[in-house]
């Protein structure tokens, strides 16, 4: 009975897809896509932009970073650059995502899938704590896969594609989950090329031959490590421009979320209890981590700021995030009722500052009480 219950339940359970990719390879225009393709079979899915620095989205995202991290303001009080500003605007939304996680739940019976788009550069996403954070909070409640964007017109070259996968394949074992490829501009040239290159080894030395750099020595002894990983990986051409390929891609979809209920369901379950039994200690490993990144970028800005309280402040102090919100940025989403359920009666800034300082409390009493 309870297996059935439970079984049921992972039937209704949305499917999160993690879009990642390099910047430019059309991770938000693949988001777009599929959006509309969903809306059309009136399965309308769950979107959530991950991207602080985007100008403008062409779909409309349920969850918007941008509503409760205003990266530019980042930027301005920490004194940081475009990178830091998107590395630190992640990790404050990161703190929150306890309640993005409230969110998705609720909508749990109305979207099928819950799309996620990801900032331009994939380093500050794979890379950091609060990609970490937020990838285990998906997958440790709900079937998830990883869908790698890549453009295929800027890999016909044979040692820029091994880069390519070999970039692939570390964030596979990076993000230990089921993993699709979409090689994506299949209208600018079509992937067949990359799949022989990867189904005949024979053609893909032949491609190298053309080259005779010591890189490409390496990307020999390089590409028979590859085939193992090409072997079970799950390849999709597509057109995020013009739609091609989707139908393919929903195939694989299904076939990876199978394997995520036989293969890594029971790993993340197993880490959901560890994490409960040890009172989070990885995601307070986790935290400490990123209180540190902040912390460090406070100091920075307290020298520039001149603050005399400097010791006395952490990041949370230094954000003025709905504070400076000009007119024509308001916009409607769930991630305003964040802001609302933290403080009923402040929607300001303070609302974001007693969240953080919460939130900082409540990691110093777990530290003590683990100690
Ligand atoms: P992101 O940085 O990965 O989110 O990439 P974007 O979705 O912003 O796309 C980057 C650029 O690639 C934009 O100019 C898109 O119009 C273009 N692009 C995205 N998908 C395709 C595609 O399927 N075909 C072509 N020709 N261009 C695309
Ligand atoms: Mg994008």
């Amino acid at each position: 009975m309870a297996a059935a219950a439970a079984a049921a339940a992972a039937a209704s359970a949305p499917v999160c897809v993690l879009v990642l990719g390099m910047a430019g390879s059309g991770k938000t225009t693949f988001v777009q896509r599929l959006a509309a393709q969903l809306h059309g079979q009136r399965r309308p899915p769950y979107l959530i932009n991950l991207d602080p620095a985007v100008p403008g989205l062409p779909f409309p995202a349920n969850i918007d970073i941008r509503d409760t991290v205003k990266y530019k303001e980042v930027m301005r009080q920490y004194g940081l650059g475009p990178n830091g500003g998107i590395v630190t605007s992640l990790n404050l939304f990161a703190t929150r995502f306890d309640q993005v996680m409230k969110f998705i739940e609720k909508r749990q019976n109305a979207s099928k899938y819950v799309i996620i788009d990801t900032p331009g550069q994939i380093e500050v996403f794979t890379w950091s704590a609060s990609g970490t954070i937020i990838t285990e909070a998906l997958a440790s409640s709900f079937p998830s896969v990883v869908v790698y964007v890549m453009d295929t017109s800027r890999s016909t070259n044979p040692v820029t594609f091994m880069s390519n996968m070999l970039y692939a394949c570390s964030i596979l074992y990076k993000t230990k989950l089921p993993f699709i490829v979409v090689m994506n501009k299949t209208d600018i040239i079509d992937h067949s090329f990359a799949v022989e290159w990867m189904q005949d080894f024979e053609t893909f030395q032949d491609a190298l031959n053309q080259e005779t750099s010591y890189v490409s020595n390496l990307t020999r002894s390089m590409s028979l490590v590859l085939d193992e990983f090409y072997s079970s990986l799950k390849v999709v051409g597509v057109s995020a421009v013009l739609g091609t390929g989707l139908d393919d891609f929903f195939v694989q979809l299904s076939k990876a979320v199978d394997e995520y209920e036989r293969e890594y369901r029971p790993e993340y379950e197993r880490l959901r209890k560890t994490l409960e039994k040890a009172q989070n200690k990885q995601k307070r490993e986790q935290l400490e981590h990123l209180w540190k990144d902040m912390g460090s970028v406070c100091m920075q800005d307290n020298t520039l700021a001149g603050s005399d309280d400097a010791s006395a402040m952490g990041p949370s102090e230094l954000i003025l995030t709905r504070g400076t919100l000009d007119e024509e940025d308001e916009r409607e989403s769930d991630t305003d009722d964040i802001d609302r359920e933290v403080t009923e009666e402040s929607h300001e800034e303070p609302a974001f500052r007693n969240f953080m300082q919460e939130t900082r409390m409540k990691y110093q009493r777990s530290s003590k009480a683990n100690e």
